[in-house]
């Protein structure tokens, strides 16, 4: 029998150290690592290469998401471009969500697009039957978010996955809203899992980081040359930060679900908020899709504020314990504005958010505080 998530989260890769028996990880800084003869090492040469702190990362979360590889990069950004470029050259299409994350979209439209030549289509992915509206015979790459940032919308992978493939396209999910303890991606056929670890999986809002997970070792060794040969490798500082993250993860996503739980009924009971979006509310439209492939609903609640922008303008500012700041995913409860803010790179196209979202990432504070932070927010913009 294998062992339970808790265990691998804070044991996979982490045996204690062989000299000295430290139970935690140790950060190695050296760039270089000595030789006993010509290519004859113990698996470390060069630090951008591989190193033992990343090597630690890299085992513990390719085990959390059931996954057979795992890269960890400087970034979330750093880790979405190498499997872009893994999988993709000119003339190939990646089809993305309606309401991708921000800087993915300005990845594949304004860098990607401009420089490699590749396309791009967006559609409606909550149904596959709407997948085909935006399909184009060159669709290399079906990029997915469940749930979606910001406006919470599941996707059923195991559907997706099965006309992708059908049709020749490998499918990426984005995990970051969900993390492996909620949802595995690569069990319902996606192909790579990318994570931004600067979320949920580092959860302390003290360090950036990427993250891909792969089952396929062929597709893992085109991700381990271009690892290697771009460069967008973490720091050991920042792969000590991630890991040490990592080990509390189950016990803070926990938390993070019951109090969004909470959340969302304050939320959908007042009369400021015109409507809710939390894929755990039975009326969301990706409830079931949720209920089929995650574990528990998440930490994130987005609602729409009936006053409209001005409204919600007034309530990201009216909090005190949700702090205004982009972001999400740590201990602190932050809020803000989509359209302003994290969202704002994608005005004007046709994953532009509207302006009335306001966006919630429901920390591990008590919660009786943030429900009254919340209400007297709401208060003033009823
Ligand atoms: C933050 C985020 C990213 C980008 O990650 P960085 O670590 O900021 O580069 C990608 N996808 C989602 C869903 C995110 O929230």
């Amino acid at each position: 029998m294998s062992d339970g998530f808790e265990t691998r989260a804070i044991h996979a890769g982490q045996d204690p150290d062989p000299v000295t028996g430290a139970v935690v990880t140790p950060i190695s800084l050296s760039t270089t690592f000595a030789q006993a003869g010509v290519g004859d090492h113990r698996g470390y040469e060069y630090a951008r290469t591989s190193n033992p702190t990343r090597q630690a990362l890299e085992t513990c979360v390719a085990s959390l998401e059931g996954a057979r590889h795992g890269f960890a990069f400087a970034s979330g950004m750093a880790a979405e471009d190498t499997v872009l470029r893994a999988l993709t050259g000119p003339d190939t299409n990646v089809l993305l969500p309606l309401d991708a994350y921000g800087g993915t979209f300005r990845l594949v439209a304004r860098v990607l697009a401009d420089t490699g030549g590749l396309h791009w289509s967006a559609g409606d992915l909550t149904s596959p039957a709407t997948l085909g509206d935006a399909w184009r015979d060159e669709t290399a790459v079906v990029w997915l978010e469940t749930p979606t940032n910001p406006l919470l919308s599941c996707i059923d992978i195991a559907a997706i996955a099965a006309v992708a493939h059908e049709r020749g396209a490998k499918v990426v999910v984005d995990n970051t809203f969900a993390t492996p303890y909620l949802q595995r991606p690569l069990e319902f056929g996606a192909d790579v899992v990318v994570h931004s670890t600067t979320k949920y999986i580092g959860g302390h809002s003290d360090v950036v980081g990427g993250f891909v997970a792969v089952a396929d070792d062929e597709l893992a060794e085109r991700v381990r040359f271009l690892q290697n040969a771009v460069g967008a490798v973490p720091s050991p500082f920042d792969c000590y930060l991630i890991l040490r993250g990592v080990k509390t993860l189950a016990v803070r996503m926990d938390r993070h679900c019951h109090s969004a739980r909470a959340v969302a009924a304050l939320l959908h009971e007042h009369p400021a908020v015109a409507r809710v979006l939390y894929p755990g509310l039975a009326a969301h439209p990706g409830h079931d899709a949720a209920r089929r492939q995650m574990r528990d609903f998440g930490g994130m609640v987005s609602f729409l504020a009936r006053g409209g922008e001005e409204a919600a303008l007034a309530m990201v500012s009216a909090t005190r314990l949700f702090t205004l700041g982009e972001s999400l995913g740590a201990v602190e409860s932050l809020i803000e504005h989509p359209a302003r803010m994290t969202h704002a790179s994608v005005a004007g196209s046709p994953l532009a958010v509207d302006p009335a979202l306001v966006r919630l990432s429901v920390g591990l504070e008590t919660l009786d505080d943030l429900l009254e932070d919340l209400r007297a927010a709401l208060d003033q913009g009823a």
